[in-house]
């Protein structure tokens, strides 16, 4: 009997439904070439939700997410709902998603394909080849820590407040991710914190190391502290195998690390924790070039790379992605966002094409 997966696709806002459709055409024809069988379940999110609903996350998108093997999500948001209530923003349904689905680990890679090596803002020779994953820590540190607030004290001045919270527990769970994930690659895992002055991240120092020694010892672990690993992400990007770190370094780290590549249209995420997992492409809803089919389509296809890698148990068909996306960047081809001079101009659609071309002979 074939394997039946159920797919949550939520396409969201701008450039999300077009960068989706192409990652469903991929993943129709790994369902064919593979025999599995996968019910793609397309539900609003984000502002396409609260048009439908009334509420970025309609109750019936987020059960079919909890529903799901995996969540496919494209992007949120727009100019159209900038000045709506906070809680009904389309960037909320991300938050939603997030905790309700306990997605407590962000994966990102910062992979530079060979042929865009020129692409990089930094010189080919400190990029060229790099492969690096930093593992954010997704739903607790400072972002949501309590107390949190502005009061106004006596006398009128303001006070802004913010906390760094992290539990043992909170801290295990996120190490145990980036060890697990560290055994598949490299092997080695570089914990980032500012230990030295920051007591909640000496604790996060301590508790690293003690879940290295009792469970870990066959994966490297060094520690860096986070002005240097910012430094060093420019420096010398490719010492780094995983980088584990706290919400808040992780969110700049990250970004950091993306720029590395050279395009924000080329790179996949992952976020891990509970029983269903999510897939999306770290970019935006991109309203300045939505409708146009100007959208580069790879970081979600390489998201469903990525499902197939971490939810259904099938990493050679996130290799066989990338190296087809590989292939058709040493073809020459390239949307206008990778664009440079001598190659071949695409659209969003004819990119998706390639792909679908490209993959039917490889699997
Ligand atoms: P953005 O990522 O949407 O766009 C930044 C720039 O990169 C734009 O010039 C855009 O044209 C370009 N770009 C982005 N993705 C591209 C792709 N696949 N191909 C070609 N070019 C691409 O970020 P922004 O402009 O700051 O935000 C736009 C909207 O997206 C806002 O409403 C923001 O809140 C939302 N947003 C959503 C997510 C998400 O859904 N995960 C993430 C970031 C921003």
């Amino acid at each position: 009997m074939s394997q039946e997966y159920t797919i949550a696709v939520l396409p969201g806002d701008g450039i999300g439904p077009e960068v989706t459709a192409e990652a469903v055409k991929v993943l129709r024809v790994v369902e064919t070439r593979l025999g599995l069988k996968l019910n793609l379940n397309e539900k609003p999110v984000g502002g396409a939700g609260y048009e439908a609903t009334g509420h970025p996350l309609p109750g019936e998108t987020l059960e079919a997410a909890k529903e799901a093997d995996a969540v496919l999500l494209g992007a949120v948001g727009g100019p159209q709902w900038e000045t709506i209530d906070f809680s009904l923003r389309p960037e909320r349904a991300l938050l939603g998603l997030r905790s309700e689905l306990n997605l407590f680990a962000n994966l990102r890679p910062a992979k530079v394909f060979r042929a865009l090596t020129e692409a990089s803002t930094l010189k080919p020779e400190v990029v060229e080849g790099l492969d690096i994953l930093v593992v954010r820590e997704l739903t607790g540190g400072i972002y949501f820590g309590e107390p949190r607030g502005v009061v106004t004290l006596q006398g009128g001045e303001r006070r802004g407040t913010n906390t760094l919270v992290y539990t043992e527990s909170e801290i295990v769970r996120i190490a145990k991710v980036a060890f697990d994930v560290a055994l598949k690659r490299n092997k080695k895992v570089c914990s980032v914190d500012k230990a030295n002055v920051l007591e909640a991240t000496g604790l996060w120092r301590e508790v690293v190391t003690d879940l290295h020694k009792k469970e870990f010892s066959g994966v490297e672990l060094s520690h860096m502290y986070v002005d240097n690993a910012a430094m060093q992400l420019v420096r010398n990007p490719k010492q780094f195998d995983v980088i584990v770190t706290t919400n808040m370094f992780g969110d700049i780290l990250s970004d950091e690390a993306s720029m590395l590549t050279g395009s924000i249209g080329m790179l996949p995420s992952a976020s891990l924790g509970g029983k269903t997992a999510m897939y999306e492409p770290i970019h935006g809803s991109a309203p300045d070039i939505a409708g146009k089919d100007m959208a580069n389509p790879l970081a979600t296809i390489l998201s469903v790379g990525m499902m197939f890698k971490y939810s259904l148990d099938r990493e050679d068909v996130n290799t066989a992605l990338e190296n087809v996306v590989e292939s058709i960047l040493e073809a020459g081809y390239r949307t206008k966002d990778i664009m440079s001079k001598g190659m071949k101009e695409v659209g969003c659609k004819e990119m998706g094409d390639l792909v679908v071309q490209a993959l039917e002979k490889k699997l």
